[in-house]
């Protein structure tokens, strides 16, 4: 069995987790496997969507224990699902807990990991992985010796493909223990935007934008183009005001909408490893010679302070983003 740890949000799987279940789906059709999607909560209600996505086998787990993300107690259900059924490949997506929960599951089971791949396929019935290495400037094709191996997948890379599967439902006990860990309390920051790393359109801006202040500009297009804001790390360390959050790169998130525009953005390495998985790039920039232009796929030299306005106005003349 492939087994895919998926997770939840108010109800709904998380888009991270249907682009690695369809992937698990994939991977098992090419290798005559079963597709397990494995939910953890205090409830799973929204689970049972897992079957449009392929899965054979829906194993929830529901405890108030499990309420929230807690990596011991997590782990040790992810691990003891995979003796339990006997799969021989893990994934989850590499969100902030799938990159957290696998490696701890994969310790716990003598596997092999793969972080953050962008390629997967099964060879001889054993797993292989392709994962961007030196910032993004090579791709290293990883094998496994492990009998179970896990990864995971980078978001919006592998596309969410709906596919029927039989979707039957089995409860799991929830691990008992007195685990080291456990999570009193989550504070969530108002808002409610779409995380950077699950974003179709990102709008980004650097230390071009002179002030955290003129980021209204770029949320004003996001907004008008259905888009977040981020930014480089030179914006968020200049003590804008801006969160680390909004950091794509290296040391950032790392990223790969269908767009990303880059304002005011000079492409430095570390900033294009965490966004030149993206579809298509636009880049506004007053220096014609600016390293952001020969990764991007349209360029405009100008001030972004004339140009975003200008593309503001004219995304919502078109009502774009309003679909
Ligand atoms: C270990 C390490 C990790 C790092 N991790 C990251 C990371 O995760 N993310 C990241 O982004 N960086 C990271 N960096 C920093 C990186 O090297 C660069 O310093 C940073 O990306 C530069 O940010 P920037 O492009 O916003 O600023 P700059 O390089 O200063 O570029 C600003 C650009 O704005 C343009 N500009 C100025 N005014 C305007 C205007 N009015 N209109 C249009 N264009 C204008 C300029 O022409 C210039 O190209 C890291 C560095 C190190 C050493």
């Amino acid at each position: 069995m492939i087994l895919v740890f998926c997770e939840l949000k108010d109800g709904q799987i998380r888009k991270p987790s249907t682009e690695a279940l369809s992937e698990g789906r994939r991977l098992a059709d090419a290798s005559g496997k079963k597709v397990g999607a494995l939910f953890a909560g205090a409830s799973c209600a929204g689970a049972a969507e897992a079957a449009k996505f392929g899965a054979d086998v829906i194993l929830t787990a529901e405890a108030p224990t499990l309420a929230s993300y807690s990596s011991d107690a997590f782990a040790t259900l992810l691990a003891d699902a995979v003796k339990a059924k006997g799969a021989t490949v893990l994934l989850a997506a590499a969100t902030a807990v799938g990159k957290d929960v696998l490696p701890r599951a994969a310790a716990r089971l003598g596997a092999g990991y793969a972080s953050d791949v962008t390629g997967l396929a099964m060879v001889d019935g054993k797993l292989q992985a392709v994962r961007p290495v030196y910032a993004g400037k090579a791709f290293a094709t990883t094998t496994f010796s492990s009998a179970v191996q896990t990864a995971t997948t980078r978001p919006n890379v592998f596309p969410a493909a709906e596919k029927a599967g039989a979707g039957a439902v089995e409860v799991l006990a929830a691990p008992a223990g007195d685990f080291k860990s456990v999570v009193k309390e989550i504070l969530a920051k108002a808002g409610g935007k779409v995380d950077l790393s699950e974003a179709n359109v990102i709008v980004s801006g650097g230390r071009g934008m002179k002030d955290g202040a003129n980021f209204k500009i770029l949320e004003e297009l996001a907004d008008a183009i259905g888009g977040v804001v981020g930014a480089s790390r030179a914006a968020v360390d200049a003590g804008w005001g801006l969160p680390h959050s909004m950091q794509v790169g290296q040391t950032g998130k790392v990223v790969s909408p269908t767009l990303y525009i880059a304002c005011g953005i000079s492409g430095a390495i570390q900033h294009i490893a965490g966004m030149s998985g993206s579809k298509y790039i636009v880049a506004i920039n007053k220096d014609p010679e600016a390293p952001i232009f020969k990764l991007a796929n349209y360029g405009i030299v100008g001030d972004l302070f004339e140009v975003v306005p200008e593309l503001t106005k004219a995304a919502k003349a078109m009502g774009i983003g309003k679909n």
